[in-house]
């Protein structure tokens, strides 16, 4: 699987395309899906892997390309593991300050020892769009939630996660400290042992 040099990846999310290119490094081409579309998949799946295929798939038939997807959220445990795979939709598609300020209100009366939580990353690359094999990889980061956004880097709920055995949370860290340690990089590093990159 590490013949082909030239790949698509299934987002159009600037944050998470950032961190992937940065993390693939320069021995695969990587374009954007955003070359060959505009449109988004609906995002049908009930589980982070459907999601991730399903992305992969439309993104390999828009591009003819070998096509890699991830989709990713945040498991906060005190809501039985919500927003999970609604995390970029959980305040109504109102961006990412919206989410934060509904999670910290929703939270607000949870004690430091129930704010539990993890960033969950799958990867689905596909070699065609009706690929019957997908190579699939899992990345895990688990940390708590905190009281107040801190830090101005990365994405997302990045403000709001301190990642476990960190005294700073995501969006304090370095980009190339969170590229790294995060769920992305775990999950990035099985794909490129599975591809020999
Ligand atoms: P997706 O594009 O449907 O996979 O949604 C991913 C959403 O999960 C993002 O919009 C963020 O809200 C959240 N998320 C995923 N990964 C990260 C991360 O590394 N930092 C912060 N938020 C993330």
């Amino acid at each position: 699987m590490s013949d082909f040099t030239e790949l698509v990846l299934a987002s159009h999310n600037a944050g998470k395309l950032k961190e992937l290119q940065a993390m693939l490094g320069d021995r695969v081409r990587v374009r954007s899906v955003g070359e060959f579309s505009q449109v988004e998949p609906e995002e049908t799946g009930l589980s982070f892997v459907e999601n991730a295929i399903l992305k992969a798939r439309n993104a390999a038939r828009l591009s003819g390309l070998p096509a890699l997807a991830d989709d990713s959220g945040l498991a906060v445990d005190a809501l039985g593991g919500a927003p999970g795979i609604y995390s970029a939709r959980y305040a109504d598609g109102q961006g990412d300050a919206a989410n934060n300020a509904k999670l910290l209100d929703t939270l607000r009366d949870v004690p430091d020892a129930e704010r539990t939580a993890q960033f969950v990353c799958v990867l689905a690359l596909v070699r065609h769009a009706d690929d019957p094999l997908p190579i699939l990889c899992e990345g895990l980061w688990p940390g708590r939630i905190l009281h107040a956004a801190q830090g101005e880097h990365g994405f997302g709920y990045d403000p709001l996660f301190q990642p476990d055995g960190e005294a700073v949370s995501a969006a304090e860290l370095a980009p190339a400290e969170k590229n790294q340690r995060s769920h992305r990089a775990r999950a990035m590093a099985q794909l490129k042992q599975r591809l020999q990159l």
